[in-house]
């Protein structure tokens, strides 16, 4: 007992001072500032003292300590998404393209996003990012760029229609998830909502018969994230645009999804340019959907119409900062997005992917319906493979660096690769080879 009192591992503990002057950390300072390192040092110590590490590995563990933070400087963990569900809003919806990370990277300094570099004067924030918007829809004379899809149409109801009336069919009062619904977002924005025809069907003639003395405009919402079948019918935005200018009305139409132009896989999502050409005002729409940018609500349409939302006082309260400009305009000029590339994604490849993984972890290579997700294209289903895996796999995955979400299904982890870029297959190997290990091991101990 008395040589147990000797070893106190609380001896041979370095100071703080003494560790502070070690190197290593004295660099670490340098980059996190010294109150960083200091507690990590303490921390160390505290370990040392608890008897967890030696009291020569103090210096070490605060140092790998630091590193680790200097690799994830965020509590937001990177996710491999092997859902096979192309736009996932808990994992932040569109992955961004190479474009748009490097564009991230240059706009994180200094940069002119307010500023005439030639006359040194103030400038339009944001032009490029219009620009570029009109480049990609010649169909819009203007357009504006927000905080996200919600604030589009915010922004759209309080400056057309506030304190006055917002024609709406039935059929289009939808909420938008986690308890959003629209009807809110518009009565919250002071707009009255007049809803018309029914459920399942609404025509023009139902419209028509609701404008009134109070009606400022009219609003189309795409019906994003469900479907109703059967006996169906809405008014189309032709017989929309001409009833809205019949009555001197503008029609606002949110389409949801920021489908810039057809997609024939979606052929039910409608896309600006097509909306635009059958007369619509403006439309509204995300940036993060199946545009494939940041989280952005865009505003694309009549000149006169966004100039007026453009200066509505709550066009500053939705502004989006120049990190958002920089990747959308990146995502706008930049080649085919990461989602549509997806979306499109050969499913011949996705099997041989599959089958290489499967040899190599012991799993089944199944078919497996992908989605579009987000709140879009309900009732699609894409086409493609999974690697199958006993069902308890997916929550230890989860846990994996980078977490891998995978899908539970008929009681199998389905590791879909859809939205897995090539690239990061030999990660997906090593996560699904540790969880083996770690299931193994258990089954062992058990044993
Ligand atoms: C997703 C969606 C919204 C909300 O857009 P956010 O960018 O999530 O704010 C609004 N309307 C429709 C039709 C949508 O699909």
């Amino acid at each position: 007992m008395a040589e147990a009192g000797q070893q106190d591992p609380r001896r041979g503990i370095p100071r703080t001072d003494v560790l502070l002057r070690n190197p290593v950390l004295v660099a670490a300072a340098r980059r996190l500032g010294h109150a960083v390192v200091k507690a990590a040092v303490v921390a160390a110590q505290r370990r040392a003292r608890d008897g967890e590490i030696a009291p020569d590995q103090v210096a070490a563990a605060a140092a790998a300590d630091l590193d680790a933070r200097e690799r994830t400087p965020t509590t937001l963990r990177r996710v491999l998404n092997a859902t096979g569900v192309v736009l996932h809003t808990n994992i932040g919806r569109a992955p961004l393209t190479p474009a748009a990370r490097h564009a991230l990277e240059q706009a994180a300094g200094y940069v002119d996003v307010e500023l005439d570099l030639a006359t040194g004067r103030r400038a339009r924030r944001g032009r490029g990012t219009t620009e570029a918007l009109l480049a990609a829809v010649p169909a819009a004379a203007a357009a504006l760029v927000v905080n996200n899809g919600a604030a589009a149409l915010v922004l759209a109801t309080t400056a057309l229609a506030a304190g006055r009336d917002v024609l709406v069919s039935r059929g289009e009062m939808v909420e938008i998830g986690d308890g959003f619904r629209l009807p809110d977002l518009i009565a919250g924005a002071g707009a009255r909502l007049v809803e018309v025809g029914t459920t399942n069907r609404t025509s023009v003639r139902d419209y028509a018969g609701a404008i009134g003395p109070d009606t400022a405009a009219i609003l189309k919402v795409h019906p994003s994230n469900f479907r109703i079948e059967g006996f169906t019918s809405a008014a189309s935005i032709p017989e929309l645009a001409e009833l809205a200018r019949t009555h001197h009305l503008p029609l606002v139409v949110d389409i949801g999804s920021g489908l810039l132009h057809p997609e024939p896989l979606l052929p039910e999502e409608p896309d600006a340019t097509s909306v635009l050409a059958g007369g619509a005002t403006v439309v509204t729409s995300s940036g993060d959907k199946l545009l494939g940018g940041p989280q952005a609500g865009l505003l694309l349409g009549d000149t006169d119409v966004v100039e007026r939302l453009r200066r509505h006082p709550l066009a500053r309260a939705l502004r989006v900062d120049k990190l958002t400009l920089a990747a959308l305009e990146a995502t706008l000029r930049g080649g085919p997005t990461v989602v549509e590339a997806f979306l499109h994604a050969d499913p011949d490849a996705l099997r041989a992917r599959c089958a290489r993984i499967a040899e190599e972890v012991g799993g089944r290579v199944v078919p497996s319906n992908g989605a579009v997700g987000g709140g879009g294209a309900p009732g699609v289903t894409l086409g493609g493979w999974a690697v199958a895996l006993p069902e308890g796999y997916a929550a230890h995955l989860r846990h994996a660096d980078p977490a891998v979400l995978a899908r539970v299904e008929s009681g199998l982890t389905l590791v879909d690769l859809r939205c897995v870029p090539a690239g990061s297959d030999d990660e997906l190997v090593a996560a699904i080879r540790a969880v083996t290990a770690a299931v193994d091991a258990a089954a062992r101990d058990r044993a």
